[in-house]
């Protein structure tokens, strides 16, 4: 078999080699059907079992309740951004946004066009380097609901517990740290994640939606656009995204067979320790671009003393089969983007490569 890179990107990303070799295995045609998956109906046996299984795996990993209907839905998180106001922002007609990133700011551009916004928190001012302290967030208790963005795959920030919000409906775009570990649904009303970061392949975001939210949308919105129409259909009001559904569901297989998210949180705390104590160790020759106490497990940044050896550590890096290590353009510099399939050898191969750059440079 062809040899496999250490793939860096933040997204798509890295997927399983266990799921995709799975999926090449029933590619041709799918347990023994004579068709695989991309073509056969969304309303046929095997797909109904396909998308039930994916459902019901999803709730045993996350304990979620059946207080709680799950989406398959597509237009990737960047639809949900405009979903959620237009769903949720009634009766109040305000909500509270905050802004930890290039992300929550798109989701406060679309949330302004439905009602009034007010941003409870900003570290813009900081260039995004941190999370806000809870004693920062100046948030309305009348709100309809309080949205924040619990990875910010950019910046290489994350939440490391959720925002307290008292009796405000938490909403939460966790696209680039979904299933990273388990987070207590009970404490959200919704959760939105784009696949293509940590469960799957671009066109399918999972949407995690308490019921009782399900009231809020009216029935004159766009039908596709409303959440209450997804639920009662399942899914299925219009033809659902059906591989990416079937690779979730394979993801999802994946994470119960390794143990669980307890399991996936030991292992992404111990990629996240390797890269970041190593950077640490190295007397600023690479260097965090966050605060410590505000580190992405998912998403890690930083720098070189010049741009002219990050170009030289990219290139070379590259050359080694250590691929998507370009930050992004706002913040320049390395990320290394370590979601929950990325090897726990391929980080230690990284912390070795750069140990090897850092003596020759
Ligand atoms: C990637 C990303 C998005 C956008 O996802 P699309 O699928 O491209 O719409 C939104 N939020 C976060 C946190 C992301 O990482």
């Amino acid at each position: 078999m062809e040899k496999r890179i250490y793939n860096f990107a933040a997204g798509p990303a890295i997927l399983p080699e266990e799921v995709l070799l799975e999926a090449q295995k029933e590619l041709y045609s799918y347990k023994g059907s004579g068709m695989s998956i991309m073509e056969m109906s969304h309303r046929g046996k095997i797909f109904d079992s396909i998308i039930k299984e994916a459902d019901a795996d999803l709730r045993k990993l996350l304990n979620i309740s059946d207080n709680y209907s799950i989406l398959f839905l597509q237009g990737g998180a960047t639809l949900q951004f405009s979903m959620v106001p237009l769903n949720l922002m009634l009766p109040a007609n305000k909500a509270d946004y905050i802004v930890t990133g290039t992300w929550s700011k798109k989701a406060v551009k679309e949330a302004k066009r439905v009602g009034s916004v007010n941003i409870v928190a900003s570290t813009e001012n900081e260039n995004f380097v941190r999370i806000p302290n809870q004693n920062e967030l100046k948030l309305d208790s009348t709100a309809a609901y309080v949205h924040f963005t619990s990875n910010n795959t950019v910046y290489g920030t994350e939440w490391k517990t959720e925002p307290e919000v008292g009796n405000v409906p938490l909403v939460c775009d966790a696209s680039s740290d979904f299933l990273h570990k388990k987070i207590d649904i009970d404490k959200y009303a919704l959760v939105y994640a784009g696949a293509q970061k940590n469960i799957g392949p671009a066109g399918v975001v999972v949407v995690i939606i308490r019921k009782d939210m399900l009231e809020r949308s009216s029935d004159s919105l766009h039908t596709y656009m409303n959440y209450k129409i997804h639920a009662d259909n399942g899914s299925m009001y219009n033809t659902p995204t059906t591989f990416g559904i079937y690779i979730a569901g394979l993801v999802f297989k994946w994470l119960l067979n390794m143990g669980g998210l307890d399991k996936m949180y030991e292992r992404n705390l111990y990629k996240a320790k390797l890269l970041y104590d190593y950077i640490d160790s190295t007397n600023g020759f690479y260097k965090g671009t966050v605060q410590r106490d505000s580190r992405s497990l998912m998403n890690v940044t930083f720098r070189l003393p010049n741009e002219e050896l990050e170009k030289k550590i990219i290139a070379e890096a590259e050359s080694k089969g250590f691929s998507g290590l370009k930050g992004h353009r706002s913040v320049g510099g390395l990320r290394a983007s370590i979601y929950n399939a990325f090897p726990v050898k391929g980080v230690e191969d990284f912390v070795e490569f750069l140990k090897d750059f850092k003596s020759k440079n």
